[in-house]
């Protein structure tokens, strides 16, 4: 029998208890005290503060799974969805953490005897990267791990030096990689085809070593710390012989759900819309026990977003109920047992996910309509007029988004700037006359009484820090 995902994670955490590793649980999507970070991203979200001093723990050492989501702000990876064979919305980042408390040389043993050992995968799989100045960490990859030159690849880009903001902690970073083999195509970290699927990063160790300075000046913290992040379904995949981290167990009883929920074969045509909506219903879920209610701003429409991506799958599934719902059951059956949240809000998960996809309904078969017929009537390689977008959105509630996913499919774009340009004319006649029934005008109200008071807690979210936040 292979190990379930859930073991992967619960082997996680002991590892790491085990070597003096406090557990600690999962901080909510919503982060606490960060109203411009729109959702928690990486495992180092909930303990950004004790990082740069401002607030201490009782341990140095800390271990977690933590809940993240990837979709809106700079870390976007909802278009990757459906289309690689690593990216979620929603996913779970495995990460242990040292607080001034042990540096480089031990985080690197750690990571290699928990790959190697507890997890037992075959060192010539394996390959680490490093930022190119750190002669150190590659010292230690060629020590510790005895992994040969060319299996340790020195990055010059900042995918390998990570920083909290443009000032504060910062240091270089090493990812760790595994190769699927042959069969999948793709190259090496660094190379011209790195985006292939062949090379998979699982692990990303951070060495936070400076602290940037106002200025270009960067100082050796005094206890350098260390912030790591590995994502469970991508090692879930490697450890249960899967190279498609929509393939592992958990995953995959919910693209079954699906199939069964709508009546299709879930590995036939039908494939990607069972990821999309596997992936955007734990997203929804989640979100939605956090607190996260769907609306037209911030943080409730990105929640809108992917709801209603999801829902579009649906109806290509040929749905013509709502489907979403009904597969929150499978949901909590996977994940209830390590986030009780899931089980507790269940019924307002699925009353929410029945109500907005009822309501969707009626105008998701007439948009995808008009669409058609807008579609149909363009010359070869000419965008989608923005007017349409903008009427797909005011009128039919389709996200800009949608629009643009449904068309990425057959090769075609939507004239971004004719849009904005549709949105801006109805915000202003919106404004003048305080009338209007669609998107835009209700929009439009909401930005008027901005105005007129200011943003209260809401001031846009993450000018984000810098690359590759773990
Ligand atoms: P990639 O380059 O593959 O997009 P990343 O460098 O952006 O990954 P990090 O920010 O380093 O990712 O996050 C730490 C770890 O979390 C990664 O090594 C990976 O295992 C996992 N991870 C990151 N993004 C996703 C995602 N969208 N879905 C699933 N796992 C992810
Ligand atoms: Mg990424
Ligand atoms: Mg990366
Ligand atoms: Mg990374």
């Amino acid at each position: 029998m292979t190990t379930t995902t859930n073991d992967i994670r619960s082997r996680f955490l002991e590892f790491f208890e085990r070597n003096g590793h406090e557990i600690v649980s999962s901080s909510p999507l919503v982060p606490r005290n960060d109203p411009t970070l729109l959702f928690t991203n990486a495992g180092m979200v909930q303990f950004k503060n004790v990082f740069t001093g401002a607030e201490s723990r009782p341990y140095s050492r800390a271990v977690t799974s933590q809940k993240c989501v990837r979709a809106g702000g700079k870390h976007n990876d909802l278009e990757n969805v459906g289309y690689t064979a690593r990216h979620h919305t929603f996913f779970e980042m495995l990460g242990n953490f040292s607080f001034g408390d042990y540096f480089k040389e031990r985080a690197i043993e750690l990571a290699w005897e928990l790959v190697t050992k507890e997890f037992g995968l075959p060192k010539d799989r394996l390959l680490a990267t490093v930022y190119h100045e750190d002669d150190h960490a590659y010292d230690l990859w060629r020590r510790i791990a005895g992994l040969p030159e060319d299996r340790i690849i020195r990055i010059p880009t900042s995918d390998n030096f990570w920083a909290m903001g443009d000032t504060g902690p910062c240091g270089p970073c090493s990812e760790i990689f595994f190769d699927h083999g042959e069969n999948v195509p793709g190259g090496p970290p660094g190379s011209a085809d790195e985006d292939g699927d062949r090379f998979i990063e699982i692990w990303n160790l951070v060495f936070m070593q400076f602290e940037q300075m106002a200025g270009r000046e960067r100082v050796e913290l005094p206890k350098p710390s260390i912030d790591t992040g590995m994502g469970l379904e991508r090692i879930a995949a490697v450890l249960q012989g899967k190279h498609d981290n929509y393939d592992i167990d958990l995953m995959r009883s919910l693209i079954e759900a699906s199939a069964e929920a709508s009546g299709t074969d879930p590995d036939g045509s039908h494939a990607v819309s069972h990821r999309v909506i596997a992936d955007h219903l734990r997203a929804t879920s989640f979100l939605i026990a956090d607190g996260v209610l769907p609306s037209n701003e911030g943080r409730g429409y990105v929640l809108r977003r992917i709801m209603r991506r999801g829902m579009r799958h649906a109806h290509m599934l040929g749905a013509r109920d709502p489907l979403l719902w009904r597969l929150v059951p499978a949901l909590v059956k996977q994940m209830g047992t390590a986030f009780p949240e899931l089980n507790r809000a269940q019924a307002l998960v699925e009353e929410t996910l029945k109500l907005e996809e009822t309501r969707f309904k009626d105008t998701l078969g007439r948009g995808l309509k008009l669409l058609e017929d807008e579609v149909s009537r363009l010359g070869e390689g000419q965008p989608l007029p923005g007017e349409v977008a903008f009427k797909l959105y005011d009128t039919f509630g389709f996200p800009l988004d949608l629009t643009q996913d449904i068309l990425r499919g057959r090769n075609l774009s939507v004239d971004v700037a004719g849009y904005e340009a549709a949105m801006e004319r109805q915000r202003e006649a919106a404004r003048r006359s305080w009338s209007g029934s669609g998107e835009a005008a209700t929009e439009a109200l909401w930005f008027t009484l901005r105005d007129k008071h200011g943003a209260t807690e809401f001031l846009g979210y993450e000018t984000e820090t810098a690359e590759g936040i773990v």
